[in-house]
């Protein structure tokens, strides 16, 4: 069934036998939290995986996950520990919202875009809550935000628009705020480019391709996230050109999106890279001090408003939270949950050596990265394959991801250059201390470098999707 197919992930964790009975622990949440708190929110949890120090559970949506992390998360974590020791993590995965509980998000009633009778229809979705009014300007993103604004007033005047940007720096939130302000009078069409593989995967297989052509050909506007995705896909490359030409020429409005520009996206076809950067091509940048702030002082207004409560963090406190989120936006939000959480169980205004506190319980998940989990995110990243890169050849593109990975693996994790050098097909620690000096000489002189390893190391603590 769709509701269960998730992207591949974590196949650098190694899976343990599965040894908890979920229906036990929902019991013993129940007894925790209360029958009126476990109703509305741990009995909708659902265990997807299990592995051996930490669990994926499944959440109807992004803000029921946003509320269970900030609200229980610590005691949920508590519980499980009871019948499992080594569980020292959670991560959520949103799954399909149930039907029956659509009091939270009404996603249903507020999305009209195109009828279609498939299951497409399950991942054009637009989030109410990603709009422009709620997305804060700032120096990082004031020409993004402004020209995303201009399409809607003037369709087709850039096209393509293309926002590039690093991980979680609002750029799937821009394309929402631009398919909810243009579904009512255009016929939508909001997907990532991964769904768009696996619509177009399915298709073939089903022999249908005559309908997956004609859908996605009759949007007016088209929004399509994370475009880096089809990278060395080939057959999915040729898809998508003719998809975009076909869109073009009869006129109709395309946004992407995608973590570098154009120009960068490696093993992407040289006709389809001059396609999309053809239009206008928009960057937003990591944010600065004083957008964090703007963003912490909206999230806390919105909480309060949402849940009628008073929520108090000094300034000192926003202070301190805006600078210890370097990286970006989506991490700032996370850390500003659980200081409020903490702020709600100790029922106190909290001060700045409190929050470091919190934080150094967050950092301190980082020891749970382990090298493997590096390898595979690097390899990735770089799109290169896993044993390439371990591998003896010394060629650039496949030495500087390795020696990227063991300056992570040495920064990150707390194992031994000489351990680390076994890892990596059993070099001497003496390559590894090399390639930590390079890294971090290049680290400071280039700026594309020191891009890349905050990129990865943000996909490295990213706790959800
Ligand atoms: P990306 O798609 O670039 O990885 P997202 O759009 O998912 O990033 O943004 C990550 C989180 O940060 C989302 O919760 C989003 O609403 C929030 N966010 C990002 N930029 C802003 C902004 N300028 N104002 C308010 N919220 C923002
Ligand atoms: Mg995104």
């Amino acid at each position: 069934m769709e509701k269960n197919n998730f992207k591949k992930q974590n196949a650098y964790v190694s899976e343990e036998e599965k040894t908890l009975d979920w229906n036990e622990i929902q019991t013993a949440f129940k007894k925790t939290f209360g029958t009126e708190i476990y109703t509305s929110w741990l009995q909708k949890i659902s265990l997807v995986k299990e592995y051996n120090d930490y669990l994926i559970l499944g959440v109807p949506t992004r803000f029921f996950r946003d509320w269970i992390v900030s609200r229980y998360l610590d005691k949920i974590l508590e519980q499980v520990k009871n019948f499992k020791l080594s569980l020292n993590r959670i991560e959520f995965k949103i799954i399909e919202e149930d039907k029956s509980n659509t009091d939270l998000i009404k996603i249903e009633e507020i999305n009209k875009i195109t009828e279609i009778k498939d299951s497409i229809l399950n991942y054009n979705r637009l989030n109410p809550k990603l709009n422009f009014n709620n997305f804060i300007k700032g120096k990082s993103n004031d020409i993004a935000l402004s020209y995303s604004k201009k399409v809607c007033e003037h369709l087709s005047r850039y096209n393509p628009l293309y926002i590039c940007g690093g991980v979680g720096l609002g750029k799937t939130h821009l394309l929402n705020a631009i398919g909810l302000e243009l579904q009512s009078e255009n016929n939508v069409m909001f997907i990532s480019a991964e769904r768009f593989m696996y619509h177009f995967i399915k298709s073939i297989k089903k022999n249908d391709m005559v309908n997956f052509k004609d859908f996605f050909r009759k949007s007016s506007v088209f929004i399509i996230d994370d475009i880096q995705f089809i990278r060395g896909k080939e057959s999915l490359q040729e898809e998508f050109f003719h998809t975009f030409n076909s869109l073009m020429d009869k006129g109709s409005q395309i946004i992407i999106s995608a973590d570098r520009s154009p120009m960068k996206l490696d093993r992407i076809q040289e006709r389809i890279k001059s396609r999309l950067a053809g239009g206008l091509v928009v960057d937003i940048e990591s944010p600065d001090l004083e957008l964090k702030k703007n963003i912490i002082n909206k999230k806390i207004l919105e909480i309060q408003d949402q849940f009628k409560e008073n929520i108090n963090l000094n300034e000192d406190v926003v202070n301190f939270i805006a600078n210890e989120s370097k990286t970006n936006i989506r991490e700032l939000i996370g850390i500003l949950n659980r200081v409020i959480a903490f702020s709600r169980v100790n029922n106190k205004e909290l001060v700045v050596s409190d929050c470091r506190n919190i934080l150094k319980d967050i950092f301190s998940q980082i020891k749970v990265i382990t090298v493997d989990k590096i390898q595979n995110v690097v390899s990735n990243y770089f799109n290169i394959p896993l044993s390439d890169m371990l591998s003896q050849r010394r060629s650039r593109p496949l030495a500087r991801p390795r020696q990227i990975a063991m300056y992570l693996a040495k920064k990150m994790t707390t194992r031994s250059l000489p351990e680390i050098g076994r890892r990596f097909a059993n070099r001497d620690h003496t390559t590894v201390i090399h390639a930590v000096k390079t890294i971090t000489r290049l680290f400071d002189q280039d700026d594309e470098m020191k891009k890349n390893i905050n990129q990865i190391k943000s996909l490295l603590l990213e706790q959800h999707q």
